[in-house]
């Protein structure tokens, strides 16, 4: 694993969370934006996907999962064990 940055210089303030999934375990790498509705999908491993309004993100594809969000509430992400959105929790 690479060092974690202290803080990125992003113009937005956007958190990151990244999940590194056991191999072949992420089939779909989606999330959805509770602010703007938008779903977004991340397809391939640099395939980074922003909702309309820019609060949330995914990226990964299907070798990792990382999101980010202004606010832990503006997201939801796909669980394909249920096949529906869940919200994240904050750990
Ligand atoms: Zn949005």
């Amino acid at each position: 694993m690479k060092k974690k940055k202290s803080s990125t210089s992003s113009k937005k303030k956007i958190k990151a969370k990244m999940t590194q999934a056991p191999q072949g375990s992420i089939l779909i790498n989606r999330a959805k934006c509770t602010k703007c509705d938008s779903i977004i999908e991340s397809k391939s491993v640099h395939d980074f996907v922003e909702c309309k309004c820019g609060r949330i993100f995914v990226d990964g594809g299907l070798t990792y999962q990382r999101f980010g969000f202004k606010e832990i509430s503006d997201l939801l992400i796909w669980n394909c064990a249920t096949n529906d959105f869940e919200k994240v929790t904050n750990n």
